[in-house]
């Protein structure tokens, strides 16, 4: 197998196209920066920043704090995070005419879904024990953690989960996904990634049953749960990507010329043979 480990986001590229995969893992080819990485590079950042001063946010709530006012504590540090996060980022949003007021919305929705959850939470917490400050915050479960890291050489498997929900009796992985949400269930590419990362999760010895796909836009929860189908998906998948880099074969042109009209790597591609060949000497 080539050097390095398959990540859990290469299963999803495989599933879109095997052939695109193969340029990038074996060809070594890069996509140029586009729109959809910088938001998704401010939306990671931003996540991780709010989890991260979470702790901050709960010990300055107090005893005589109310609902409305623990939300204010809240959507202040939530907004404060979000507008440094864009204004690190002023240089790339022009390069790719992102206009800043545009993506703090867009961000903003799904901060709002955090920031309802976390106030409920706290203020039922408040109410029930009188607690404030630090001793609310030693209480609250469950505690998150964003961008958290995981790998497996016996998988040959490697991830980053978005958010990680730690509750006193259970541990549950999200996966947060900007776009469409379907009418049931979860679309079949993120059923595998977050089946991935809760397999990589149970071999780093943490006992999880489920995971969930949060459609952000939509604010919408849906439960995977991690069965022997899923892992048997995820593993052959693995398996056929180990398998895919170790033959060194192109796979031929997708079917869906659809994807291709808005593939970075079109130009490279088609410059290749468009039928399975051993290209790696030549190239
Ligand atoms: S141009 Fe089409 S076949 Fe080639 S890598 Fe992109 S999506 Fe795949």
């Amino acid at each position: 197998m080539a050097e390095g480990m398959i990540n859990v986001t290469d299963l999803s590229e495989y599933i879109y196209c095997q052939r695109k995969l193969f340029l990038k893992k074996v060809l070594f080819m890069r996509e140029p920066q586009n729109e959809s990485m910088v938001r998704g590079s401010i939306k990671h950042k931003f996540n991780e920043e709010s989890c991260l001063n979470e702790k901050n946010v709960v010990l300055r709530i107090q005893r005589e704090h109310e609902i409305k006012d623990i939300k204010e504590i809240y959507e202040k540090s939530y907004s404060d995070i979000l507008k440094n996060t864009i204004k690190i980022n002023m240089g790339l949003l022009n390069q790719f005419n992102i206009k800043p007021e545009e993506i703090f919305e867009k961000n903003w929705i799904g901060a709002l879904q955090d920031i309802d959850e976390r106030t409920n939470a706290i203020a039922e917490l408040k109410k029930r024990t009188g607690f404030s400050s630090m001793d609310l915050w030693k209480s609250l479960f469950p505690k998150i953690k964003a961008e958290v890291k995981f790998e497996s050489k016996a998988m040959k498997l490697k991830g980053i989960v978005d958010r990680i929900e730690y509750f006193e009796d259970d541990i549950v992985p999200f996966e947060i996904k900007t776009g469409s949400c379907p009418r049931e269930g979860v679309w079949p590419s993120h059923s595998v990634q977050i089946g991935a990362y809760l397999l990589l999760m149970r071999e780093s010895g943490i006992k999880v049953k489920k995971g969930v796909l949060r459609y952000s836009d939509a604010g919408i929860d849906r439960d995977v749960v991690l069965n022997q189908f899923l892992e048997m998906e995820v593993l052959n998948l693995v398996d056929k990507i180990v398998n895919m880099i170790d033959a060194k074969e192109l796979p031929a042109i997708c079917d869906n010329r659809n994807k291709c009209a808005n593939c970075a790597l079109r130009g490279k591609c088609y410059e290749l043979p468009a039928t399975p060949e051993n290209v790696v000497e030549e190239y």
